[in-house]
């Protein structure tokens, strides 16, 4: 059998993201020495019963002693405080990687603490649930979805094909891409909508109380997609909104400048206005179809 990837990997923050890839490595690596470490014993009971690791710990830099390539996978506000843990016990030549939804904080928060001869590939696979925590994740999760990947002018070409390595094995399709593009590419696609979502949500659950059961039970017309939306998970959202703090910000705008073109139309009867919107966004969504990420 040919040697593995990687011999001994480390994954700090055993979630939704770290569980899945740790079925992969399971999956398709077998011989690989697999280390997950959390805060909490529920969390760490629930990777031991579900098999997807070799060890387990509570302690970073016991996690990714020996390890040749160490996953952050908590949210991103855990970011600066596991580097500063994990950076003295990292051997020479380990690559360090994440999964983090924002990649110039991730890169602000972890590339300082990293010595020389330990290598930084800042990752995102761009997959995902509303789900939290390891009983959550599957190995198919990343099938056929993107990773997009964020390695900085320095990072070894080595270390990158390692972690491109890696996401192929989840069947993922790899990209690269600089971490200020990144961010405000997924500020569009992923930040803005989850806002949104969260504000629909909010707003029905202030209405009186009369209309907000109303509004459950004729959910089907449009409100239940947006309830999956806003039940993603709280700490990593407001880690995403304030980390990408400027880029959000600027699609709020131009949101904001649609909706009120949008509202104009409807005051005014403007119909062609409204259908010629709603044209342009359905050819949009057969786009996405097409791209196969429906
Ligand atoms: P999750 O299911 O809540 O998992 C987070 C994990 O991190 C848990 O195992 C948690 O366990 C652990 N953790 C939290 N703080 C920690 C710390 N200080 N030290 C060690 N472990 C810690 O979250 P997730 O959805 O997998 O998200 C993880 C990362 O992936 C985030 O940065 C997010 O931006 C990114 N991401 C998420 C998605 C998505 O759809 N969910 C998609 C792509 C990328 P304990 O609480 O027991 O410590």
């Amino acid at each position: 059998m040919a040697e593995p990837l990687f011999e001994r990997v480390a994954i700090i923050g055993i979630g939704l993201i770290g569980s899945s890839l740790a079925r992969v490595i399971r999956r398709d690596s077998p011989k690989t020495h697999i280390v997950a470490c959390a805060r909490r014993a529920e969390t760490l009971d629930a990777v031991r019963r579900l098999k997807i690791a070799d060890e387990t710990t509570d302690d970073p830099a016991a996690a990714v002693a020996g390890a040749d390539l160490v996953v952050i996978a908590t949210p991103l506000s855990a970011y600066a405080e596991i580097a500063a843990k994990i950076a003295p016990a990292l051997k020479d030549g380990a690559i360090v990687t994440d999964v983090g939804s924002v990649k110039e904080a991730a890169i602000r928060d972890l590339l300082p603490a990293l010595r020389e001869g330990v290598h930084l590939v800042p990752g995102h696979p761009v997959a995902g649930t509303e789900h939290s925590g390891p009983e959550a994740g599957f190995a198919e999760m990343f099938l056929d979805r993107w990773c997009i990947l964020t390695p900085l002018p320095e990072t070894s070409p080595d270390a990158l094909a390692k972690v491109t390595a890696l996401w192929q094995l989840a069947q993922m399709k790899v990209v690269t891409m600089p971490a200020e593009h990144h961010d405000r590419v997924l500020a569009m696609t992923s930040h803005l909508p989850h806002l949104i979502a969260y504000t629909i949500v909010g707003t029905a659950n202030a209405l009186g109380d009369d209309l907000k059961s109303e509004v459950i039970a004729f959910s089907a017309g449009g409100f239940r997609d947006f309830t999956r939306i806003a039940a993603s998970d709280p700490v990593m959202w407001r880690d995403i909104f304030l980390n990408n703090r400027e880029a959000v910000l600027d699609v709020i705008q131009r949101f904001s400048e649609d909706l009120t073109a949008l509202q104009r139309a409807i005051r005014r009867g403007e119909g062609d206005t409204l259908e010629d919107w709603f044209i342009r966004t359905r050819a949009i969504r057969r786009s996405v179809i097409e791209a196969k990420q429906a």
